[in-house]
């Protein structure tokens, strides 16, 4: 009799174990796709994902640069220079200027005025002449801003200013999605938000997931990633771009120092790292430095995340630490991983 009591509770316990429900929810949100599927008991993954499509649609209506209730449409249209702020725009601010000192500007939110002189926010592309683009860039020095703590304010040094967190909003909304699913004692959970792809634990069957970094060129991934409890996040001119009547590719990734989009050799450039809001930043900021300056800034910063680059010529690089994780499924032209 005992033995039979055992043996069912037994039975209990690791039927529980194994019956976390999958739920899967998605929807668009910041102009672009987001999907999440998480593992959890009873109704817990269910309703985690549907807070996290609540708070990423509270957090677009402060970060938007075209809803007119937002604070950067607040910041952005109007000559004042004091605003009171929403926490979440007082911590991206925060944030995104300590990257931009640490990446030599490489990150500059501020760009925005320049960004959409080109036409990248309509999509009415148009090559600017260097006298518009010399004048919109002295509007761009973010560290004119100053946050003040206690109150959540923003002051703006320059009237004019215009700032957008098309860079790392996404890499954001996903921590944000991340806090929510650990609070809901979600273990196990999947993300993508247009690409940017967050990891909570390990798949349920306990083995990391698998990943794949797009291939610029098209057709299937270039390479596989294994993945635990981090993200990875990619920036590729292949993303966003148009053909100039001179026919040379316009992307959307832009150079704060010329106030034109970058042209190097790259093609993407892949962040895998912890947070997603550091690797987004990152990704869009090692894209704008090239292929030197960004293996320097990787080395220079203690090696914090791990990246992979891929550039026109069909080479790779990568840092080395990914070698257990990485497959490479492209014929690359040369691959180097770094250390
Ligand atoms: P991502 O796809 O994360 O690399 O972000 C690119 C988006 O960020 C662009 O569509 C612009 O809105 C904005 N952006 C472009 N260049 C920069 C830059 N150097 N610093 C900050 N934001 C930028
Ligand atoms: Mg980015």
């Amino acid at each position: 009799m005992k033995k039979s009591f055992f043996l069912l509770s037994a039975f209990i316990l690791l039927f529980a174990s194994c019956s976390d429900v999958n739920e899967q929810i998605s929807f668009t949100a910041m102009n672009t796709y987001m999907a999440v599927r998480s593992y959890g008991k009873g109704s817990s993954a269910k309703a985690a994902n549907a807070r996290i499509k609540e708070e990423i649609e509270k957090l677009e209506n402060i970060i938007s640069v075209t809803k007119e209730e937002s604070d950067l449409y607040k910041i952005n249209n109007s000559n004042l220079q004091t605003f009171t702020l929403q926490p979440d725009t007082a911590f991206l601010l925060e944030e995104t200027k300590k990257i931009y000192e640490k990446t030599d500007g490489a990150l500059n939110p501020a760009l925005y005025p320049v960004i959409k002189e080109w036409g990248f926010t309509t999509e009415n592309y148009k090559i600017p002449s260097e006298e518009r683009i010399r004048e919109l860039l002295s509007l761009t020095d973010f560290s004119k801003i100053e946050i003040s703590k206690e109150n959540l304010l923003l002051i703006k040094k320059t009237s004019g200013m215009q700032l957008d967190f098309g860079a790392v909003g996404k890499g954001y909304a996903g921590d944000l999605a991340v806090k929510i699913l650990k609070e809901s004692g979600i273990k196990s959970a999947l993300l993508d938000f247009g690409g940017n792809i967050q990891v909570l634990g390990t798949k349920p069957d306990g083995k990391d997931w698998t990943v794949g970094i797009k291939n610029p060129w098209g057709g299937e991934p270039l390479a596989a990633v294994k993945l635990s409890d981090s993200c990875m996040i990619t920036s590729g001119g292949y993303e966003r771009f148009f053909i100039g009547e001179d026919g040379k590719r316009y992307i959307h990734i832009f150079d704060g120092k010329t106030g034109s989009p970058v042209e190097n050799n790259l093609e993407s450039v892949t962040i895998i790292c912890k947070s997603g809001l550091y690797g987004d930043a990152l990704s869009t900021s090692l894209f704008v430095m090239g292929l030197d300056k960004a293996v320097d800034f990787w080395r220079s910063s203690g090696r914090d995340f791990d990246f992979v680059i891929i550039t026109k010529d069909k080479e790779i690089f990568y840092s080395k630490n990914l070698e257990d994780s990485l497959t490479l499924l492209f014929d690359f032209a040369a691959r180097y991983p770094l250390e």
